[in-house]
């Protein structure tokens, strides 16, 4: 038997270890899971190049509690360990590597981020554990099986041990501050977080099936009556991971059932089909898998639960992929699987990284692709899809130029009618009667159909289109849109009356002289509010509105992109008032009465006033009141 002494810079390294990463303690499981899988690949490598002849078909790994005897036990079939081995691998190497991943990060423990996923290996078990012991016997017949115990000071012992099987069994006595990790709900949980997806299989603890060796048969009882066999139970082990999970097939070998399928088991909790998937798969200038899918999005406000989750070699590392994909991206699910993202650095080295700018440029692309192939071969389809998704394309052409200019192609801009056209096919089929005499390319939109409905009406009647954007973000988008096309100027339908949102050259004559006009305006002054209409009079058909009020676009989209975010140089101004127009149509039938009425002037234009507000929405509490009596008192006098 040895004694010996790990070489420690540090005196005491293992109460360091146990204070790290306080709140990641559980993610000693997953370091031991993967040395244990990493052992039985390199096993199967050794047996596919003809360096082990023995038989691999069934390895896999076990987890054992002993809750009795407070241990934990992890054990694998895969290459092992010799004495000198365990002495060269675990006391030099694998201390030296802790050690120096803590002395890395022992600062920077605050970082929640990607620091911690990875690195600390073996002596993660100290977290947990006051002793820990390791069984080990080579693949290599001849070498004497080892015993390693440590107490979590730098003293250890490793002598000859009996041990028959190959492979090694990593024994941890737990703390009794963790104890929670003997419980088998605890352990269930952590494996099915980290260990879902990987390449060997895992065994914890037993469960009865139905045996499939055996068919019931139909029997006949005492009395002749027929009934079935009871179905014989066998207990096999229980498997708790897929060690093959679509990501890491051709997709080509994948049906769409089975995509939908993959997506339940990634998110068993998700009853919601996605819209669609995008797999991933590249091996040059990086490597990189994984399956992308679209999720439903207009309705669903659990967008922040079931995350994209990031795997190194099918172990799970974090559901937190910012940096890594993009951030419009984040919006969708699935899995992404990546040996060369760096995972012990931090967030703000990561986005600073070539390879990661690399990989986040290939996902957009590949997101576009997929798209823009949607779109051409079905349509209907993707038109059928298109609230659906939205608010993840049109994000990512705000933050994306490369994605701009691919979603030129494919966004859509739904009309009023109900038809969906690109901003190509929307320009061509408004150009000749949305040009407005300054060569400009009005477009027409409404952001909510209901509380626009009469300004629609208005547009529609003069044979121009209005689209619906109804997106938080299309104040943006739209200012991105009109950056990019000179010659096109978006309007809300509210925006200013119709003739003034799209200008010609002819000007509409007013029924009104220069004076009464003067007079309309000076009337309608006294009584509304200077600080919140200014009084605009336009010659417009007799048949629309007297009174209309709108927000002038710039004003209105100014604010829009202040509350939601950006809005440029327009953040230091200290918000907007709340400023309306008052349009007054000079050539309604109205005029006339407010131009002869006396006594009723003020009622005539307080009530046309209060029709305009309720029309936009504006009229509450009192105003809507006193609006009420008013209509009741014109119609009794
Ligand atoms: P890493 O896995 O990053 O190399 P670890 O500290 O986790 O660092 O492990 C150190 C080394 O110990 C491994 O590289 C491996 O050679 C050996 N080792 C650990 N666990 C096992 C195991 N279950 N079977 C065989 N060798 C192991």
């Amino acid at each position: 038997m040895a004694k010996g002494k790990i070489n420690v810079a540090v005196e005491n390294i293992f109460p360091l270890i146990k204070r790290f990463l306080y709140s990641d303690h559980e993610i000693f499981l997953r370091e031991l899971i993967s040395n244990a899988t990493d052992a039985t690949l390199k096993l199967k490598h050794l047996s596919s190049i003809g360096e082990f002849k023995g038989n691999l078909d069934d390895v896999k790994l076990e987890i054992k509690i002993d809750k009795e005897g407070k241990k934990l036990h992890i054990i694998d079939q895969g290459i092992g360990m010799s004495q000198d081995e365990v002495k060269k691998y675990i006391n030099d190497i694998a201390f030296s590597g802790a050690e120096e991943f803590l002395d890395k990060f022992k600062d920077e423990k605050n970082d929640s981020g990607i620091i911690g996923h990875f690195g600390l290996g073996f002596y993660s078990a100290f977290m947990v554990a006051k002793e820990v012991e390791i069984y080990s016997k080579s693949y290599r017949e001849d070498e004497d099986a080892a015993h390693w115990v440590c107490d979590g000071s730098p003293e250890y012992t490793l002598k000859k041990a009996k041990k028959e099987e190959r492979g090694t069994e990593i024994i941890l006595h737990i703390d009794d501050d963790s104890l929670e990790f003997l419980e088998e709900s605890r352990i269930n949980e952590l494996l099915s977080k980290y260990n879902k997806f990987m390449p060997v299989p895992i065994k914890f603890g037993t469960e009865e099936v139905a045996d499939p060796e055996h068919e019931p048969q139909t029997i006949k009882d005492a009395e002749g009556k027929e009934t079935k066999e009871p179905q014989k139970m066998i207990t096999v082990d229980r498997i708790i991971n897929n060690p093959n999970p679509a990501w890491t097939k051709q997709p080509s070998e994948l049906t769409d059932e089975e995509y939908k399928s993959f997506y339940r088991e990634l998110y068993p909790m998700q009853f919601e089909e996605p819209l669609f998937h995008i797999h991933l798969n590249v091996d040059y200038p990086f490597n990189l898998t994984g399956i992308l899918y679209f999720p439903k999005l207009s309705t669903n406000m659990d967008v922040q639960k079931d995350k994209i989750q990031l795997y190194q070699n099918q172990v799970f590392v974090t559901d937190n992929v910012e940096g890594i994909v993009p951030d419009f991206l984040q919006m969708l699910r699935g899995v992404i699987d990546s040996p060369d993202i760096p995972l012990n650095v931090s967030r703000s080295y990561l986005q600073a990284d070539g390879a990661v700018k690399k990989i986040a440029s290939y996902i957009t692309k590949k997101v576009a692709d997929k798209l823009s192939s949607l779109f051409k071969n079905d349509r209907e389809g993707f038109e059928k899809k298109w609230n659906d998704i939205k608010i993840v394309i049109e994000y990512g052409m705000l933050s994306e130029p490369k994605f701009f200019e691919k979603a030129q192609k494919f966004a859509l801009f739904p009309t009023t009618k109900e038809a969906y056209v690109t901003f190509e096919e929307l320009q061509e089929k408004t150009k000749a009667a949305q040009t407005d005499k300054d060569g400009n390319l009005v477009v027409l939109y409404a952001n909510d159909t209901e509380a626009q409905h009469s300004f629609i009406e208005e547009a529609e009647a003069k044979g121009y289109e209005v689209i619906i954007l109804d997106s938080p973000i299309i104040s943006h988008l739209i200012q991105k849109l009109e950056s990019e096309n000179e010659k096109v100027k978006f309007a809300r339908v509210d925006a200013d009356s119709i003739d003034k949102l799209i200008q010609k050259e002819e000007d509409q004559i007013s029924k009104l002289s220069e004076e009464d006009q003067q007079k309309i305006k000076g009337y309608i002054e006294e009584i509304v509010p200077k600080e919140k209409y200014s009084v605009q009079l336009e010659a417009m058909d007799s048949k629309s509105n007297p009174f209309i009020i709108t927000q002038p676009e710039f004003m209105r989209r100014m604010k829009e992109m202040q509350q939601t975010g950006g809005g440029g140089g327009m953040m230091g101004m200290g918000g907007f008032p709340e400023m309306y127009n008052l349009v007054v149509n000079t050539n309604s039938d109205l005029m006339q009465k407010i131009l002869k009425a006396k006594g009723k002037r003020t009622e005539y234009i307080n009530q046309a006033l209060d029709l305009a507000r309720l029309s936009q929405n504006l009229l509450q509490g009192k105003e809507m009141t006193d609006f009420i009596k008013r209509s009741y008192e014109l119609m009794n006098n």
